[in-house]
């Protein structure tokens, strides 16, 4: 059947071809991501497990310092000892120090791949390759740079998870026995996954998260360097489409449509991720000519 005036496209046919844009972007960016996001939760999970061991070897080798003219004593002694973890916060730096380089290279490796992967997702449907090093230098610094901020936070959250841990111990009259087990089972959240949580760890929580927000970096990066080039942009917040997606924040700026690229969303963001745990994805295309 011939098309009812010559040089428009019906609108079925544009809306069948925006659905199967929006569902390559979806399955592309999962596609990108679970090979990363598993090797770099791996990588977390035996970062985690050295620091751990690293710090109750410090802990338990300053308790034996301390207590070594009782030593006789200590190995009878079990749940009546008295709580001493004396500076607790200085053993635990070191032994975050130690994890530090490791923690580091492994947020790095794997942040600078979902970058380069968002990148190219993002020019993808522009029909465009470019280098991100050249295209966008600033961005392309954003692994190293965020690597680094993030094992100051990762590891601050950890020890503010202890303090809690000593605080707690301390004022209901725990043993060292006893906190030292409270401290296992708090790694163990980080580094053992629970197979029945959607989420199964710390270290796939931070994998995930970081790794979403990396690659949506890099697919607002593509769209910066088109934008610089003097393309006109508009983009489109695209959420998975499950009942688990926000509504106050990506249902809403998904119902927005396309807007100018540099304009942000109603939520307040120029990109996902919108939230913790948030799966959306950013469509980017040229203006259309006559809008
Ligand atoms: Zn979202």
């Amino acid at each position: 059947m011939p098309w009812e005036s010559a040089g428009r496209v019906p609108g079925a046919l544009v809306e069948a071809a925006e659905s199967l844009e929006q569902a390559v972007a979806r399955r592309r960016k999962l596609a990108d991501l679970a090979l990363p996001e598993e090797r770099l939760a791996a990588r977390l999970r035996t970062v985690f497990r050295a620091q751990e061991r690293g710090f109750l070897r410090r802990l338990e080798a300053a308790r034996l310092a301390r207590t070594v003219v009782e030593a006789a004593r200590l190995w009878e002694a079990d749940d009546d000892d008295e709580l001493d973890v004396g500076d607790w916060e200085r053993l635990y730096d070191e032994a975050a120090a130690e994890t530090a380089p490791a923690l580091e290279s492994a947020l790095a490796t794997w942040i600078d791949t979902a970058l380069h992967a968002g990148f190219a997702a993002g020019l993808a449907p522009l029909q465009v390759q470019l280098s991100l090093q050249l295209a966008n230098p600033r961005a392309a610094a954003y692994a190293n740079e965020r690597a680094a901020a993030l094992v100051t936070q990762i590891d601050g959250v950890t020890r503010e998870q202890i303090r809690k841990l000593v605080t707690q111990a301390t004022s209901e009259g725990q043993s060292y026995q006893q906190l030292a087990r409270e401290i296992r089972e708090r790694y163990a959240t980080m580094h053992t996954p629970q197979p029945q949580r959607h989420i199964r760890d710390r270290a796939e929580l931070i994998a995930i998260q970081e790794l979403g927000e990396a690659y949506e970096a890099g697919n607002y990066a593509g769209g910066e360097a088109m934008l610089r080039a003097g393309v006109a942009l508009e983009k489109y917040w695209l959420t998975v489409g499950d009942d688990r997606v926000d509504q106050e924040i990506c249902a809403a700026n998904q119902a927005q449509g396309w807007i100018p690229f540099r304009a942000e969303y109603q939520s307040g963001h120029q990109r996902p991720l919108g939230h913790v745990g948030c799966r959306c994805t950013q469509l980017t295309r040229r203006k259309p000519e006559g809008d």
